[in-house]
């Protein structure tokens, strides 16, 4: 058993007992980086904000360099939005906008809100990807400002999930239906992991948790990869799939078989 150090969830200045309200209005907040262009998290050409801090510690993370808060640099809201706003021409043409990623965005709440909100002013489309592990009342208030979701979840099989992520599913599972509940246009991602998260069972069983859900626009099918694996050797963090190899365009297409027999749009 490997040893993993979570830092406290959630961190930011907002309690239990107020965050049924919302979260502090937080002007600044951590963030590892952005990305001008994105094209790969969700519609259109994208300003994608990468946010430090994650609760998770999937085995196959791409990101490693995030996992704490003070990976990151602290960065003003005004100063994300200014930039922000250089790329409105593109985001408007291609029907993109605004996604906010990580590390885990919904360990900051309410800066993450402000400015989601900022941009919705602007008339700018905001996305927010999550694993949905988080404090279910402060992603509510997030979500008032978000137009699409970016559900990851990593598995459905709750030991599975545990041995992907270190963390139980149900915030995850509960965030699923709140968004469903609240009708909120939502794509899911699923991470096909080889030996791990491929077993027929754990996608039939997300696939028929995904199917009735009338929110949900697509279903994507992510195939593993190995991009990250240097930041966890350079960081000195033991990279548990070193022998995994990516799915076969077949085994990719058996997970896509058994969700699009649900009726799902999975892609
Ligand atoms: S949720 Fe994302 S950032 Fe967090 S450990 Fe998993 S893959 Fe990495």
């Amino acid at each position: 058993m490997h040893n993993l150090k979570f830092p406290h969830f959630p961190i930011e200045h907002h309690t239990r007992e107020n965050s049924h309200i919302f979260p502090a209005i937080i002007n600044s907040g951590y963030i590892h980086s952005v990305e001008s262009c994105g094209t790969v998290d969700g519609p259109g050409i994208r300003f994608v904000i990468f946010t430090s801090g994650c609760p998770l510690r999937c085995l196959y993370c791409s990101n490693a360099d995030c996992r704490y808060l003070e990976n990151g640099k602290q960065t003003s809201v005004d100063e994300l939005v200014t930039e922000i706003q250089k790329y409105r021409s593109y985001m408007k043409s291609s029907g993109g906008g605004v996604t906010i990623t990580g590390g885990e965005p919904l360990m900051q709440p309410g800066f993450v809100r402000e400015i989601f909100k900022r941009c919705q002013e602007l008339g700018i489309h905001t996305a927010l990807d999550t694993s949905g592990f988080c404090d279910l009342e402060a992603a509510k208030s997030v979500l008032e400002f978000v137009d699409l979701v970016l559900l990851d979840i990593k598995s459905f099989d709750p030991d599975t999930y545990t041995k992907v992520t270190g963390r139980s599913i149900e915030p995850t599972l509960a965030l699923a239906k709140y968004l469903n509940v609240i009708h909120k246009p939502t794509w899911i991602r699923f991470v096909l992991v080889p030996g791990l998260t491929d077993d027929p069972q754990n996608i039939t069983g997300l696939a028929d948790f995904v199917a009735p859900f009338n929110n949900v626009e697509r279903l994507e099918v992510l195939p593993f990869h190995k991009m990250g694996e240097y930041k966890w050797q350079e960081l000195g963090f033991e990279y548990l799939l070193r022998d995994t190899q990516p799915p076969s365009p077949e085994q990719v297409q058996a997970a896509l078989d058994i969700f699009r027999s649900r009726g799902i749009f999975a892609i």
